[in-house]
């Protein structure tokens, strides 16, 4: 059976969520600030973050998927459609669930950078070190940790999980461990 050890609490999310999003407001006061949320998984993080926010945004989202039903990447980021946003000299930043091996993001920038946009940066609600396999790092950050594979608060596994307001640590087969 599954076992989902509790890793952050709705009460945790909220104060970090409430944390960041002041930084943010803060050093976006005089830009023009586009948040881009990757879905799936952003959609939850990006929800709470625009509500905590004190200046004007706006807001798009990209879809990316780099995981198929499975909790190991197979490597591959696949973009799916463009983005629409109008970003040329607005500040944008890119709202990720976890930043993981990086991928995602390394292939999303450039993407991005074409468009002309002033400036872009990474807010990734968790920072997953252990496997990073590029240079990306998050600008912005509401918890850092080591390794294993979280579900809950927009993430997934196999598309379940995702409604779960907080976060868990994913055991599968725990029986067995
Ligand atoms: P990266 O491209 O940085 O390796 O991975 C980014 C994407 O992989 C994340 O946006 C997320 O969708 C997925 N991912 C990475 N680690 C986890 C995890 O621990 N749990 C879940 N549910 N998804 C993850
Ligand atoms: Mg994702």
């Amino acid at each position: 059976m599954p076992k989902l050890v509790p890793l952050l609490t709705e009460n945790d999310i909220r104060k970090r969520v409430a944390d960041i999003a002041r930084k943010i407001s803060s050093d976006y006061a005089d830009k023009q600030l586009v948040m881009i949320g990757v879905l799936k998984g952003a959609f939850i993080f990006m929800a709470d973050l625009v509500r905590c926010l004190d200046i004007p945004v706006e807001i798009d989202f990209v879809r990316a998927s780099s995981y198929g039903d499975s909790d190991t990447s197979c490597g591959e980021v696949k973009l799916q459609g463009d983005i629409t946003a109008d970003i040329r000299d607005k500040d944008v930043l890119l709202i990720e669930d976890i930043l993981d091996t990086g991928q995602t993001v390394q292939n999303l920038i450039p993407a991005l950078e074409c468009l002309g946009p002033r400036s872009v940066k990474v807010c990734a609600f968790i920072d997953k070190y252990e496997r990073r396999q590029t240079d990306c790092h998050a600008d912005y950050t509401c918890h850092s940790v080591e390794g294993g594979f979280l579900v809950g608060y927009g993430l997934d596994y196999a598309e379940q999980y995702r409604n779960l307001p907080a976060i868990y640590d994913l055991k599968l087969n725990s029986a067995r461990e």
